[in-house]
């Protein structure tokens, strides 16, 4: 792996940064980067989650980070979040990780300063990010397409091994663009206006916070895949995606809806989503063949084709199968039915913990342990814990 991410690295030094029109400065994973240009003039420090090395996350201390570019915006991060996906950054199998890089894609926060070609965001508003940085102006950008932006990502070792880039993801390595993340108390936030999202004040950050990924990446899955009325649909695995899929798959309609899973999981899921049949048995990422095995330890792969054949198998002639990718699009849409009350994200949250236990979370997600599904990270900035959410506990 080691070999691998310093391959991607030369190339990346070979070939050049992309020479695209970029909307933003990109590669700014962490505001103490070359010199300590990108931290605020106050000296400010806060606490970041970053990468050291494969399976080693820490805590450390790191600069505010400081307006780069006029249209970003600087925000106080009051509730954060670990992802299925941080885990494939863990375990080293994303290229272009590097050492001292601030992770995490999904935050909610509150405005604290902004560049000056912000004017639709104000100091002390409220707000959830969208995990993919994008610009609102190249063609992608205008059908709703963010995650495909033109112009957020440099990364030509990307290109080189997909033909062409995806748009920018906060925290997720130099592969997507080199933003620094949300497993912090404060992030840069570049082309604010189109990266975020205000939280009305009765959307408390624990349901909020999920806008940024979960729920418009597992409502598009469904969507996407098209699940209507009568439809018997099957999902494999139950980690939040999952989770949130069934309970979209019931709301477009479906007549059943079965997840397979190994553990406990399948009986948590049928606590918070009525009428769910499961099956216990291995489904997602569970490594199946002995050959599969053997690419996994040798970090040549990470997805599990197995399941692939798995769905196709099961499928029914004419039935479709789909396999999630992330998206952002419907957020908007998803507030409403946050805010009316019409989903509540909170089913998939099991677990608030402070920032000193982001690493532990993560662990605990890699092994399915804890009885952990989704946890809310608190921060020196969050407000108190809203009713009905979980109380502070350690991993
Ligand atoms: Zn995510
Ligand atoms: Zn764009």
């Amino acid at each position: 792996m080691v070999a691998k991410n310093l391959g991607a690295k030369l190339a990346e030094t070979v070939l050049g940064h992309g020479d695209q029109d970029r909307a933003t400065h990109t590669d700014i994973s962490n505001p103490d980067r070359e010199g300590g240009q990108y931290a605020d003039l106050s000296g400010e420090k806060m606490k970041a989650m970053v990468w050291m090395a494969k399976n080693d996350m820490r805590i450390v201390e790191a600069s505010k980070p400081t307006l780069v570019d006029d249209h970003d915006v600087i925000v106080r991060v009051t509730g954060s979040t670990v992802c299925g996906s941080d885990v494939h950054l863990m375990h080293g199998v994303v290229v272009q990780v590097e050492k001292g890089d601030i992770l995490g894609h999904e935050f909610c926060s509150i405005v604290d300063t902004v560049g000056p070609a912000v004017s639709h965001l104000k100091v002390g508003e409220r707000v959830v990010n969208s995990f993919v940085v994008s610009c609102g102006e190249c063609s992608f950008c205008k059908q709703n397409l963010t995650t495909a932006c033109e112009r957020t990502n440099a990364s030509t070792v990307q290109e080189m091994l997909y033909g062409s880039r995806t748009g920018g993801i906060f925290g997720y390595s130099h592969f997507t663009g080199g933003y620094a993340g949300g497993q912090a108390e404060y992030v840069r936030v570049p082309i604010g206006e189109q990266s975020l999202l205000k939280l009305p004040g009765s959307v408390p950050d624990e349901k909020g916070l999920y806008l940024s990924d979960v729920l418009p990446t597992s409502y598009h899955s469904v969507s996407d895949t098209g699940v209507y009325e009568g439809d018997c649909v099957a999902i494999w695995g139950l980690g939040p995606m999952g989770l949130m899929a069934c309970f979209w798959a019931f709301r477009k309609g479906a007549k059943r809806v079965i997840d397979i899973d190994k553990n406990w999981r399948t009986e948590y899921a049928k606590s918070k989503i009525p009428g769910l049949e499961t099956i216990n048995f291995s489904g997602g990422e569970y490594v199946k063949s002995w050959t599969h095995r053997v690419e996994l330890s040798l970090s040549l792969e990470q997805d599990i084709s197995e399941m692939v054949n798995e769905c196709i198998m099961s499928t029914r002639k004419f039935g479709r199968v789909g396999i999630i990718a992330d998206y952002t699009g419907y957020w908007k849409e998803l507030l409403q039915l946050v805010e009316s009350g019409q989903v509540d994200p909170t089913i998939m949250l099991t677990h608030r913990i402070t920032m000193d236990d982001i690493a532990k979370s993560y662990y605990a997600q890699e092994k399915q342990s804890n009885g952990l599904v989704k946890c809310y990270v608190e921060t020196r900035f969050s407000a108190p814990r809203a009713e009905g959410t979980q109380e502070l506990t350690s991993l």
